[in-house]
């Protein structure tokens, strides 16, 4: 099957009465046959139908055997985490989103984890120690949108016996495939593009790995932070036009970035998708596509502030890859809680704005934009 089509039909039928939509099974517990006997379904924590067929179709669309749905991408990423304790170090890329990173720093205070963290896949060969357990990446990164190689770090996880793990939030399976690239597990905000319409929160995660699935099921069943039926259906229904969604969203985006490169306010454009990007030819090789997300960085935090204040079909809003474009102010928002001055050292600072490029008309969007540059 195709990947649009998998969107669409991934998952398979949920029951046998034909419904086209899926159903909402909104139920807390199931009902045995007999002892000893199971439909399959026992209690809603561990498993229910709704949410199963949305993991069938993630795990169908990722290219891998298991997947597990969670309550948010946090929830999915702490349930992975959770095995690691003092002793055990990981090694990640620098520019991450704001809550793994604060999730990262928790694991370093209370569990006596350490980390490295290293700015790209060059870097690894050093960082990589006896006891690190697996290397941790985002690409495109958040906010500055740098690609990382994902087949170098695979080698690198590979040859020193660590787990590859990639948050795949910003591409999704519709451009790129980390397992596919020799990762191990893939994470995934679905809140973010598998979702789609900024309506719900999600994370999902996905493996190849039938041990490291085991470790994170029995994790989802302890800490119980499940995705409801009707979140569930959500997703699978968002799911259903991603292709549609990301490759408009990604049109819009080329064309907002060409645009932002010739407005006097604008410093610097961050978006793999311009040739003169210095990850545009790596993400050529590793992905189908550029996504949706861009950065620029602006003359002066006045223009910032004003941008913000004077968008009017543009949101000013944290979170991504909605059918809704949404502006953010990194600094002080998603990455509010990094120290200052590793911020600023990223070029996270009071000019930096960073956008989710929505499904609505180009020019739309670029007049809004000209009109709230415009004094
Ligand atoms: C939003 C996001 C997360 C966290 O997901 P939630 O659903 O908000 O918990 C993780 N990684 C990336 C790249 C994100 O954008």
């Amino acid at each position: 099957m195709d990947f649009k089509t998998e969107c669409v039909h991934g998952g398979g039928k949920t029951d046998a009465t034909g419904a086209i939509a899926g159903a909402i099974y909104q139920t807390a517990t199931f009902a045995h046959p007999g002892v000893g006997l199971s439909t399959g379904y026992d209690y809603a924590r561990g498993e229910n139908p709704t949410r199963a067929q949305l993991e069938r179709t993630v795990a169908a669309l990722e290219g891998g055997t298991h997947a597990i749905a969670f309550t948010s991408g946090m929830a999915a990423i702490t349930a992975f985490f959770d095995e690691y304790k003092v002793g055990d170090h990981i090694v990640a890329t620098d520019d991450l989103y704001g809550g793994t990173h604060r999730l990262f720093a928790l694991l370093a205070a209370r569990r006596g984890v350490s980390f490295t963290f290293v700015h790209d896949a060059d870097e690894l060969d050093g960082a990589v120690r006896e006891n690190t357990r697996a290397i941790y990446i985002e690409t495109p990164t958040n906010p500055m949108m740098q690609v990382i190689d994902i087949a170098k770090c695979a080698e690198v996880a590979k040859r020193n016996g660590v787990l590859l793990v990639v948050d795949n939030t910003f591409l999704t399976p519709y451009f790129q495939r980390p397992l596919e690239l020799g990762a191990d597990v893939v994470l995934h905000s679905a809140t973010k593009y598998l979702g789609g319409h900024n309506d719900t929160l999600a994370g999902i995660f996905v493996t190849n790995r039938a041990e490291i699935a085991e470790r994170v099921t029995y994790m989802m069943k302890t800490s119980g932070a499940v995705l409801s039926p009707f979140d569930s259906f959500l997703i699978l229904r968002g799911i259903k036009t991603l292709a549609l969604r990301m490759e408009r969203q990604q049109e819009n985006a080329l064309a907002l970035a060409e645009w932002l490169l010739t407005c006097p306010d604008v410093q610097q454009v961050f978006y793999p998708g311009l040739p003169s990007h210095p990850g545009h030819e790596l993400i050529r090789k590793q992905a189908s596509g550029y996504g949706a997300m861009l950065s620029m960085s602006v003359t002066s935090r006045e223009v910032a502030e004003r941008v913000l204040k004077k968008v009017q079909l543009i949101q000013y809003a944290e979170s991504l890859g909605g059918v809704d474009s949404l502006i953010t102010y990194p600094m002080l928002q998603t990455h509010a809680d990094i120290p200052a001055e590793e911020r600023e050292a990223k070029g996270i600072n009071d000019r930096l704005l960073r956008f989710s490029v929505g499904i609505e008309d180009a020019n739309d969007l670029i007049a809004d934009l000209a009109q709230a540059f415009g004094g």
